[in-house]
């Protein structure tokens, strides 16, 4: 579904990706693992078109979505973002906050996006909460309701950016929970986290960058469990 390849990306003389390759699979959920400052947010935001490519390409459903003549907008609608910050807006609903991009961005009718919109925070566990606003929430309920939002579009793909990290101790097993649930039901998901038992569980595939590259790519079971790269092995041993 999503092939990167040879992605390079630089800030001024720094290095930031340095000829990236991975592949997403339709269905899989492949979740980036690195140090700070590795490269695993401007990988996510090169795929969605927040950063532009120095060099490389990125093909999403065959479509080489780096290609300057390619339709941003279009691109975006198609994949779905979720940071560590919710980045809901205050001032309006859950509701709102889903319906606000498929009424205003897609045209999609009022009456059809509510319904869809009821439907994905019914999936989500916040069918009750609809009607309030994002500080009457918990944290772990506003970033269930940020997943709403970018599920909505029944994006192709799903980037999913420490969306635990901001999250108290106790909320952060029912974000996990979801993203267990959007897994089951097939959603395609490159996901960056810390949360290693998570990755162990879920990933089909674990990513370590080092330097803005792959370093280390393969099953859970593999690079989580049994790395061959020592810099993989001193990461692991740093964190747990
Ligand atoms: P973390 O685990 O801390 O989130 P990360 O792996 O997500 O780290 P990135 O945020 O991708 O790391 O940053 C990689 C490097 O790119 C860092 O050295 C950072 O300073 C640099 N960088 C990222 N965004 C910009 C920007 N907009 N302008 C300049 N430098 C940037
Ligand atoms: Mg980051």
């Amino acid at each position: 579904l999503l092939s990167i390849r040879g992605v390079r990306k630089t800030f001024g003389a720094n290095v930031v990706l340095d000829g990236f390759d991975l592949d997403v699979e339709q269905g899989e959920c492949v979740v980036l693992i690195g140090a700070s400052g590795s490269g695993k947010s401007t990988l996510l935001r090169c795929v969605n078109l927040l950063e532009t490519v120095d060099d490389g390409v990125i093909e999403l459903d065959g479509t080489d979505i780096t290609d300057p003549r390619a339709d941003a907008d279009r691109i975006r609608s198609g994949i779905g973002i979720v940071f560590q910050s919710y980045n809901l807006f205050p001032h309006l609903t859950v509701l709102d906050n889903v319906t606000l991009a498929p009424i205003r961005v897609h045209g999609v009718r009022r009456d059809v996006a509510r319904a869809q919109a009821l439907e994905m925070l019914d999936r989500v566990g916040l069918v009750e909460k609809a009607g309030a606003k994002p500080d009457e929430l918990s944290g772990g309920q506003q970033q269930r309701a940020a997943i709403a939002r970018a599920l909505v579009n029944s994006p192709k793909l799903m980037l999913l950016d420490e969306v635990t990290s901001a999250l108290d101790p106790e909320l952060v097993g029912e974000v996990l929970d979801l993203l267990r649930e959007l897994k089951a039901d097939g959603i395609t998901m490159l996901i960056c986290t810390h949360e290693m038992s998570f990755a162990r569980e879920v990933a089909d595939k674990v990513c370590f960058l080092h330097h803005g590259r792959p370093l280390e790519v393969g099953p859970p079971g593999q690079v989580l469990a049994d790395p061959k790269e020592p810099r993989t092995r001193e990461f692991l041993s740093r964190i747990i």
